[in-house]
């Protein structure tokens, strides 16, 4: 990112929304805003494989592991507004398992990517498929929207769960529903959790 074209792009849009980019408030605002933008970007520049690769041991059983409640903020790429929420990962191991704060690290550079929910609940899930290349996978993400909230369109689509499920969480509906009551239990879930029910809300308008 060449911090200076972001600095001069952020000033365009302070004149055009009708301030003036050279009041006291606002004369570091480009700075900061290209500061936070590289931050809450940063996950383009992370390599996936360097993240997993040296967490990954041998097992010899195949119970379900969860890690759930992992919070996540990313940016929608339709608005550049944030959206963010809880994640729950579980998966099944065939032989390998993979080190337990690996899995929020690679929520978390996945985030910080331009997304939609859909896809990054999917490449969190494709991810860990292809590391470890487990029994299954199961990955529901829970999210608020603020270019929905703060638009005021839809308020009462602006909260979406997405899932994902591959493997014996897709074949075997006790998998997937042990994984989902698990979550339910806990009251971890605001919404119901039937997977027919859940699906992304469309918010590109
Ligand atoms: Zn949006």
């Amino acid at each position: 990112m060449n911090c200076d074209r972001v600095q001069d792009a952020v000033r365009v849009l302070l004149s055009e929304i009708g301030e003036d980019p050279d009041r006291e408030g606002l004369t570091r605002t480009p700075d900061r805003v290209a500061k936070a933008l590289r931050f809450l970007t940063s996950g383009y520049e992370t390599d996936v494989a360097s993240v997993v690769n040296d967490a990954l041991f041998t097992v010899d059983y195949s119970e379900m592991v969860i890690v759930k409640d992992i919070d996540f903020y990313s940016l929608c790429e339709h608005h550049l507004l944030p959206f963010f929420g809880k994640c729950h990962v579980a998966y099944i191991p065939r032989d390998k398992v993979i080190g337990l704060s690996k899995i929020p690290r690679l929520v978390e550079v996945f985030s910080r990517r331009l997304q939609v929910q859909e896809r990054l609940t999917n490449q969190i899930a494709a991810t860990l498929r292809s590391t470890l290349n487990p029994l299954g996978v199961g990955i529901v993400m829970e999210a608020t929207h603020l270019c929905m909230l703060m638009r005021g369109v839809e308020k009462q689509n602006s909260f979406a769960v997405t899932s994902a499920m591959l493997g014996s969480f897709r074949s075997d509906a006790r998998t997937r529903l042990e994984f989902l009551e698990l979550l339910k239990q806990r009251g971890h879930m605001r919404m119901a959790l039937d997977p027919a029910s859940t699906g992304y809300v469309n918010h590109e308008e």
